[in-house]
């Protein structure tokens, strides 16, 4: 939001804001998504594991790399909130905010989930979207947003004052806590900002806020990504529901939401290997 101009705009005001933007990082130097190295693992992949995410509550899930798994909607309207960590090492996680210089505001079929630095490479690719129709709404929205954060009680009590224990930031706590053994303090900061799966959002056309509404998720969609290495996740059926209304309350109808793991027979990935850490020497300029 932009306050009502304290200053006089100069004369050449006009000229500066007429020119035209140039996209920030430019991805055609990035190995162009080829669904044809997925294609014949995909053909034979089997289902081997799954996990039913409970409405208000979070699960964690393992994904060997060149495993595909899938966020299902298996009964209603649902939103996720989706956390990834390098299975071996916690300090390496999704990179929302990179994710989004990189690919967009929403992400769908061919992106990447890229990790935070120094590690930056891609954790997954998005292999397969039921919602890839959707594209635009005449409201600027989309779903599968890298915008939002995740739902969190301390923005709660900003701004409410109230205490609520079922947004996805606490959901995520709890699982990470409870599947490693390790206590909800040495857990919490792992959590991280997400991708928003099924949500469907955008920005406010005067504010420029960020928006929700309801998600066209139906039961039976589905989007699948593909672990470019060793992945913990992490997965919260948020208080929001279908985020038509309002979250960090227990007023939305809630669903549950799936993981599907499945396996490609050996063999079947011949073309893909698993992507090393980021290359930078780390000197930044020290020497
Ligand atoms: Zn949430």
């Amino acid at each position: 939001m932009k306050p009502t101009p304290q200053y006089p705009a100069p004369q050449d005001a006009q000229e500066r804001k007429a020119i035209e933007p140039v996209v920030c990082y430019p991805i055609d130097t990035l190995p162009a998504f080829d669904s044809s190295i997925y294609a014949q693992a995909k053909a034979s992949m089997a289902l081997v594991d799954s996990v039913l995410v409970a409405p208000r509550d979070a699960e964690t899930f393992h994904v060997p790399a060149g495993h595909f798994f899938r966020v299902t909607c298996p009964e209603g309207p649902q939103v996720g909130d989706l956390n990834l960590w390098n299975a071996h090492d916690f300090n390496e996680r999704f990179f929302s905010g990179k994710t989004r210089a990189l690919h967009g505001t929403h992400v769908s079929t061919g992106d990447r989930l890229w990790s935070n630095l120094p590690h930056m490479r891609p954790m997954a690719t998005i292999t397969d979207d039921t919602l890839d129709w959707y594209g635009w709404d005449e409201f600027g929205g989309s779903v599968h947003d890298v915008i939002g954060t995740r739902c969190d009680p301390y923005t709660g009590v900003v701004l409410s004052g109230n205490e609520y224990h079922y947004c996805c930031h606490s959901n995520l706590t709890r699982a990470l806590s409870k599947s490693q053994g390790i206590s909800l303090e040495e857990a919490e900061p792992h959590v991280h900002d997400v991708l928003n799966v099924f949500m469907c959002t955008g920005f406010m056309p005067d504010t420029k806020q960020y928006f929700m509404k309801a998600s066209p998720v139906r039961k039976g969609d589905y989007l699948e990504m593909f672990a470019e290495i060793d992945l913990l996740g992490g997965l919260s059926a948020c208080p929001g529901g279908d985020c038509s209304a309002e979250h960090t309350s227990d007023a939305a109808q809630c669903y549950p939401l799936g993981v599907e793991i499945y396996k490609p027979k050996d063999g079947t990935l011949k073309d893909w290997s698993s992507p090393g850490t980021n290359s930078y020497s780390r000197n930044h300029g020290a020497s």
